[in-house]
């Protein structure tokens, strides 16, 4: 007899997306008119066309796969050479952080690199997660085996760190020892921003207690205050203390094209289940080299085409524009009466639903009264509700008209 993982079953199905695609077809479908006019800023995806530089280079690419002397075929697991050099030359040393080439490992995304790093984890750690939170960091500790069943506050075994109004959406210390800590910042949904001395306390934190933060910057390119770390190797200790994943999904509009990098730094160690303090890099290369076979070449020719002088112009404007967007969507919030969070340096709004109206509740009105589909907060975790997410992934014309409405709305 075959047995599966139980610990899928424990997942929760798939709730939040799959909830709002039923309720806007049952919308569209009871009004057809209205449905014209409906306007999706729920799903995180970017919507504007790659940019020239990286159409440029893959196009290039294309034509050398298709010459015998220039087709290549299987390329390096951990990806190209001129690809991580040019990572960790630009996002790295040039701005002062000491990250070698070999410590960029180039993957199909950052989704997949924030679950596959749990195949380098024992089995022992406490795990931190942010409440609200990026559901892969949880469902993937729950497919390994990391939690108990779920309830309506969350999964037994994981800690969640509540971010709230209160403390700008970055969790304090816990009281309790974790282990793993996932960090996301600028945050998806919250758009909060975490400052240096917070980042700093967190690195304490972690070298303290020989735990390990697992830091999410997705969306560093959309950072505009100065004074905001873009990684978190700006902090001292950090190197000793924290992987990073990156994207080009949201900086070069790659959500369709697929690649990323995480940064494992050699100096990171985790102790083995006898207790010998050992270095995580050589773990995550054979874990790629294994279990990995590499992004296609016409893609990391794509990626390092955004790191060209003209390529990082294009990334700046189409970084511009979805922040233009923002800028939009929360003066309509703002208007609105409503209290609104993110979306200076993060393209997402959360919102602070009216008192009495939960996540979902805004949802229906939002949808049934302006046409709008937003994401509700209660979908990434207890703390989110009371909240609702706007994505400022659009075209500006949408964004105009989605101001426009929400002031409309009598709450
Ligand atoms: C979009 C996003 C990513 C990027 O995922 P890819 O798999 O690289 O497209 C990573 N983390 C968060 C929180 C995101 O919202």
């Amino acid at each position: 007899m075959a047995y599966l993982n139980d610990n899928y079953l424990k997942l929760k199905s798939g709730y939040l997306f799959p909830e709002i695609a039923r309720r806007v077809s049952a919308f569209c479908q009871a009004n057809p008119e209205a449905a014209k006019r409906l306007i999706r800023c729920g799903i995180g995806d970017v919507t504007e066309p790659l940019p020239p530089a990286a159409i440029r280079a893959m196009h290039a690419a294309v034509d050398e796969m298709g010459k015998r002397e220039t087709f290549r075929g299987y390329g390096p697991e951990q990806g190209y050479e001129f690809l991580r050099h040019v990572i960790a030359q630009n996002d790295f040393r040039d701005r002062g952080l000491d990250i070698a080439d070999d410590e960029i490992f180039v993957s199909d995304g950052s989704k997949c690199d924030c679950g596959n790093i749990l195949d380098i984890f024992g089995h022992q750690n406490g795990i931190g997660v942010m409440d609200p939170v990026y559901p892969v960091y949880v469902d993937t500790n729950v497919m390994a085996g990391h939690t108990g069943p779920a309830d309506d506050g969350g999964y037994s075994g994981l800690l969640y760190l509540p971010c709230t109004a209160e403390n700008g959406f970055v969790p304090e210390l816990p009281s309790e020892k974790v282990d793993l800590i996932y960090l996301c910042y600028p945050n998806n949904p919250t758009g909060a921003t975490a400052a240096r001395e917070q980042l700093a306390s967190w690195v304490n934190y972690a070298l303290n207690n020989r735990s390990i933060i697992l830091y999410d910057a997705a969306y560093e390119a959309y950072i505009s205050d100065s004074a905001i770390p873009h990684s978190i190797y700006e902090i001292p200790g950090a190197r000793d203390c924290a992987i990073e994943f990156r994207s080009f999904s949201k900086n070069g509009g790659f959500t369709g094209t697929r690649c990323a990098f995480t940064v494992v730094p050699k100096s990171l160690n985790a102790a083995t289940s006898d207790g010998k303090w050992t270095s995580l890099h050589p773990l995550w290369q054979r874990r790629m080299t294994t279990k990995f076979n590499g992004v296609s070449y016409p893609v990391q020719r794509a990626a390092e085409a955004l790191y060209t002088v003209e390529g990082k112009e294009q990334v700046r404007a189409l970084v511009q524009h979805y922040m233009g967007n923002a800028q939009v969507l929360r003066k309509g919030a703002k208007t609105a009466g409503l209290n609104v969070y993110g979306g200076v340096n993060a393209p997402y709004i959360w919102v602070q639903t009216p008192p009495g109206i939960t996540s979902w509740q805004a949802f229906d009105r939002i949808l049934n009264e302006a046409n709008v589909v937003i994401t509700p907060g209660s979908g990434f975790g207890s703390k989110g509700e009371g909240y609702f997410r706007i994505s400022a992934f659009n075209s500006r014309a949408n964004a105009d008209e989605v101001a426009r409405r929400l002031q409309a709305l009598k709450w």
